[in-house]
Parts: C-alpha cells; sequence; structure tokens
C-alpha cells in the first residue's frame, strides 16, 4: 500500500504543473473579474483641461475681495459656457463668463464662484463671496496624468478599473485566457440528467457541480459526457478531453479496488499517479497529463468530488487565469458542537457560518459521508480540523474555508 499523502504535497504538485495561459485581447466589459496582462499608463490627462467643478461664474479670483451679500461685486456677464463648449473670450479684470459644471475654464479666469453666491442681473452679475484663486476649478490632469501607470499587469478587473480603461479610451484590454476545462464523469451506474432514471442508476450530478465549480473559477467548462467503465468509452472520452487545458474526471480512482479508469489513465495518460492523500472526504486523487493537458482523477462521490475540485482544482484554475490570490479565504469561528475525527487526516467539516456581534459562530450542516449532498447544499464553508486532533470540543476556535461570499453580505446581529 502507497503511503499517504499531505494535502499540501498534493496541490504543490498540481500547481506546479500550471501556469498562467496566453493573453487575449477583449472588449474592456468582457475583461470584468479577469486578470490584466499589461500595465496601463496614461496617454492622456484626466481631465483633458481645467473645469468647473460647479455651475457658477468663471472670474479672476482677485475681483471679488471683499465681497459679501451687503456689499457684492458686480461683474459684466461677456459669455455663457454649456458643459462641453468652447470658451471663446479672455476673462479680464471685471469680467465673468457663467459657466456649467464640467465646462471648460476659459482664458484669465483663476475662480469659480457657485450659483447660490450671486444674483443674475440684466448682464452682469452680483458677487456675494470673496473667493480664493482655484476656487471649484477641476485642475488637468489632477485624476491621471499623462504618463502615470493607473494598472498594473496581473491586477484583477474590477468595474473600477473598468471605468478607467474607459476614461483613458482603452475599448480592449490584455488579459489572461480562460481556460477550457473540461469535465469527464465515470461509470456504469450514471445516467445524464434527462435521461429515464432505472431504479439502480443515478443521475451524474457530480457532472454539473464540477462544471459549476469551473464555471465559478471564470473558466469555460467543456462537457465531455459519461464515460462507461470500459476501455473503448474511456479511451474515446479521455481523448475528446485533449481539447481542453486542464482535465478533471470524476469516479474510478479509490485506491484499493480494481478499477479500469486507473488502468486507462496509465495508458493514455503520461505519469499518472495515483495518491492517497491525507484528508477527509476526498482520500484517493489521480493526477498527472494526458499528452500536455494536465488531468485531475477526482474521487466519484458527490461531496468527495466536490471537495477535492476546492482543494486543488479551484487554485489551479486560478492560477491558469493569472490570479496570485489562489486560496479561498479562511476565518477563525467558535464552535458550537463537539466534533470526533480520525488521527492523520485532514477532515474538511462541511459547516454553517453565522455572523456574531463578535465574530462567528459554526455548526456542521448534519450527517457528513461523502455521498450526502445535501450536506453540501446547506454549507457555506469546510471546518478544517489538523491531522493531529481526534476530538474538538464545543466552544473550541476552529479554522473555515469559505465556500462562497454569503458572508460579506449577512448582517451584523445587533448593528
Ligand atoms: P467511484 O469513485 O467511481 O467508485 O464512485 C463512488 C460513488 O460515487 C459511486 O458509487 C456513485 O454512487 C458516486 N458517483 C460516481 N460518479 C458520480 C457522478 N458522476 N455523479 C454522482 N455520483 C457519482
Ligand atoms: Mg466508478
Amino acid at each position: 500500500m502507497k503511503t499517504m499523502i499531505s494535502v499540501e504535497e498534493a496541490r504543490e504538485q498540481i500547481l506546479g504543473a500550471v501556469s498562467p495561459l496566453g493573453l487575449e485581447k477583449v472588449n474592456i466589459l468582457d475583461a470584468l473579474g479577469r486578470v490584466i496582462g499589461e500595465d496601463i499608463h496614461a496617454g492622456r490627462d484626466i481631465p483633458p483641461k481645467n473645469n468647473s467643478a460647479m455651475d457658477g461664474y468663471a472670474l479672476r479670483a482677485a475681483d471679488t475681495r471683499g465681497a459679501s451679500p451687503e456689499k457684492p461685486v458686480t461683474l459684466k456677464v461677456v459669455e455663457d459656457i454649456p458643459a462641453g463648449a468652447i470658451p471663446t473670450k479672455r476673462i479680464e479684470a471685471g469680467l465673468s463668463a457663467r459657466i456649467m459644471t464640467g465646462a471648460p475654464i476659459p482664458e484669465g479666469a483663476d475662480a469659480v464662484v457657485r450659483m447660490e453666491d450671486t444674483r443674475k442681473e440684466e448682464g452682469r452679475v452680483a458677487i456675494f463671496v470673496d473667493v480664493e484663486i482655484g476656487r471649484d476649478i477641476r485642475r488637468a490632469g489632477e485624476d491621471v496624468r499623462s504618463g502615470e501607470k493607473v494598472i498594473s499587469r496581473g491586477e484583477t478587473i474590477r468595474p473600477a478599473e473598468v471605468g478607467m480603461l474607459a476614461a483613458l479610451g482603452r475599448s480592449f484590454v490584455l488579459v489572461h485566457q480562460r481556460p477550457m476545462v473540461a469535465v469527464v464523469a465515470t461509470g456504469d451506474e450514471l445516467v445524464d440528467i434527462d435521461e429515464p432514471p432505472t431504479p439502480w442508476k443515478i443521475v451524474s450530478s457530480n457532472s454539473y457541480s464540477l462544471a459549476a465549480l469551473v464555471r465559478d473559477c471564470g473558466a469555460i467548462p467543456l462537457a465531455v459526457g459519461i464515460a462507461r467503465d470500459r476501455r473503448d468509452d474511456l479511451i474515446a472520452k479521455f481523448r475528446a478531453a485533449l481539447r481542453a487545458d486542464l482535465v478533471v474526471s470524476s469516479g474510478g480512482v479509490s485506491v484499493g479496488d480494481y478499477d479500469l479508469v486507473k488502468e486507462i489513465m496509465q495508458e493514455v495518460g503520461n505519469a499518472m499517479q495515483f495518491w492517497r492523500v491525507a484528508m477527509k472526504p476526498g482520500r484517493p486523487l489521480a493526477f498527472g497529463s494526458l499528452g500536455n493537458v494536465p488531468v485531475v482523477g477526482l474521487p466519484g462521490n458527490p461531496v468527495s468530488s466536490m471537495v477535492s475540485f476546492e482543494q486543488f482544482v479551484r487554485p489551479s484554475i486560478l492560477k491558469m487565469l493569472g490570479h496570485k490570490d489562489l486560496f479561498r479565504r479562511t476565518i477563525r469561528a467558535r464552535l458550537d458542537e463537539r466534533i470526533e475525527k480520525t488521527e492523520g487526516i485532514r477532515h474538511f467539516i462541511r459547516a454553517r457560518i453565522q455572523r456574531e456581534a463578535q465574530g462567528y459562530a459554526v455548526i456542521t450542516t448534519g450527517e457528513q459521508g461523502s455521498g450526502i449532498l445535501k450536506s453540501m447544499v446547506r454549507a457555506n464553508g469546510l471546518i478544517i480540523i489538523p491531522e493531529e486532533a481526534t476530538v474538538v470540543e464545543a466552544g473550541a476556535m476552529v479554522t473555515v474555508q469559505l465556500l462562497d461570499s454569503s458572508l460579506d453580505w449577512s448582517p451584523v446581529p445587533g448593528f
């Protein structure tokens, strides 16, 4: 019997076999959530010209000295400058221009007085306030200076970056390609979702949960379908999967039992390794490559395949997408029930985390069998109980790996 390897060893080997994919040019909206593959330097000043931050009057600050509601200063209004218009007149001493927010500041003017601090008169304006130079003027380049680096290679594009790219006139940008990830289910007991399930057959839910996980990571699932536990079919399905950048299979990798899947993987694959990982669920795991395409053979049980995907495949996909942060966030939470476990194995226990006024509380989602998919449906995290532990008492603090962002919007009690 082969020795067990740790979760870290397995993860290191798998991550070592994948690298960020090449770059492609996409529309900036399609770049949302993707990793940018180029530094973005501003090709222009933003804003391009000094412009007004308010609706009001552009004037020379010196002309407003001593102005107040009781003793207004009156200036001649030489023109009206709506947003987008080009000023045509120079503002000399004693002159002003009516100006709207965003409109360019006319030459000679060095301040704007807000509309509410003025009163319109025939061809003139009464100014009620004394303003300093620069008041309510947005300076050219105050947001971004031409030449400045505003987005760095390796950053993830969020709505703010999309806006910045648009402001700089970039409609396309280079991002890392999204990997295509083939999902191969194996098993004679499986039927597809719309086939009539005879009583002794089960729907290949893994085909869908794994494809959903692939998509959730930002990659493209390639549904190869169900391979029967037969030589020709297994070979055909694994061959079809070769179009992908990564292959994920489910089933047939259990250590100990005779399984055709392993035999075929060994035959069509390179350097296939069949591991016993010191974890539960998800102990059996296969890893190698088909041609140049890395392949991860996940166990068949619905919970095992998802938990193993989370630990090994998700970080690999994120790495291929160019991300630097590859792992799910973990938090510390108070465990509200007693847990017993096997020594020497890391347990990933499906759990429901709740936010409290101070910190977090966590309970298991009940029955933890690797076929109990409902335990995943109810879970928003996985309690990680380290190898050496055998029992964790209620009230202890535990580490929980978050499976989704549900905690981000759960209200804090008492606030
Ligand atoms: P295996 O690892 O092939 O021995 O599969 C273990 C168990 O997982 C099987 O007995 C099935 O009940 C279940 N299983 C395997 N493949 C799938 C699948 N694609 N979808 C849902 N359950 C599966
Ligand atoms: Mg099987």
